[in-house]
């Protein structure tokens, strides 16, 4: 399959046609934003982790029935994916208090959370992807009811697989980002990316930070983060085997 017109370019992802009109290919980038665009660099070979980290873990997902929109790993950056029309909610599962869940409710970072708490941001970049309820999501006819309930349900399932995973390598899943999408005929499935830009993972033992908290809060280390938290997965993927 190969790129055909591209139609969109983000911040972390280049999106291209392909002859099939229910498929994508992503080209994952090295470029890096934070706080809404106002932080950007560059993190050398993000792009290929990312792609390849975000390829493992839906495979894993689809292994124990989330529907995701992976289809085949291309290249080191490209990927077919089937297109979803997106849901415009960032989905955010937290099992540990960090980033804006610490700072809006006044909990210390690094506190176990007593349950899986799930958040929406309405994903609208002008606004500053605000966060938002479940009525809300209603009220704006960003998703309907029975769409929203599947969503609840395929995140929490999702915490589960991954934290469970990611346990495997030694790692903590404190907090991650989902984006789901429509296919054509209604479907909800997974779409967008599942990486260490999406995802804050800490090194169990030390408490370690193995993401993008490095670049956004200039921890240095960036690259090297990246690179270890690959291996880990890699790791425990071949001792699956
Ligand atoms: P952003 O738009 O936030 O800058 P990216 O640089 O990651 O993000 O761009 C990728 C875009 O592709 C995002 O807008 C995302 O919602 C969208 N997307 C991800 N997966 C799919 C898919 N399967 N079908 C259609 N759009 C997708
Ligand atoms: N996140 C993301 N994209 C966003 C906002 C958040 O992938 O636009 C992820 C982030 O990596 C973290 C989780 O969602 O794993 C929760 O982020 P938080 O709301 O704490 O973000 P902060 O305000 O600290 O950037």
């Amino acid at each position: 399959m190969e790129k055909r017109e591209q139609l969109y370019e983000g911040k972390a992802k280049k999106v291209f046609a392909t002859d099939d009109p229910g498929l994508l290919i992503v080209s994952y980038k090295d470029d890096a934003t934070a706080f809404n665009g106002q932080k950007r660099g560059t993190i050398e070979g993000k792009g290929i982790i990312n792609n390849r980290m975000s390829n493992r873990l839906m495979r894993l997902l689809e292994k124990q029935g989330v529907p995701t929109h992976f289809v085949e790993e291309l290249s080191e950056r490209d990927t077919l994916v089937k297109k979803v029309g997106i849901i415009p909610l960032e989905v955010i599962v937290r099992n540990i208090a960090a980033g804006s869940f610490s700072r809006n409710y006044g909990v210390v970072e690094g506190t176990p959370l007593l349950s899986p708490t799930l958040e929406f941001s309405y994903k609208n970049d002008s606004l500053g992807d605000p966060l938002i309820n479940g009525s809300h999501v209603l009220g704006l006819g960003l998703a309907t009811r029975e769409e929203l309930v599947t969503i609840r349900n395929l995140a929490l399932r999702i915490d589960e697989i991954l934290k469970h995973f990611w346990a495997s390598c030694g790692v903590t899943l404190v907090d991650f980002k989902l984006e789901f999408g429509r296919l054509p005929d209604g479907t909800v499935i997974l779409a967008d990316e599942i990486s260490p830009d999406t995802c804050r993972l800490w090194d169990s033992a030390t408490g370690q930070k193995l993401d993008k908290d490095r670049f956004r809060r200039d921890l240095g280390g960036v690259e090297e983060a990246y690179r270890e938290i690959m291996e880990r997965l890699e790791k425990s993927m071949e001792a699956m085997k």
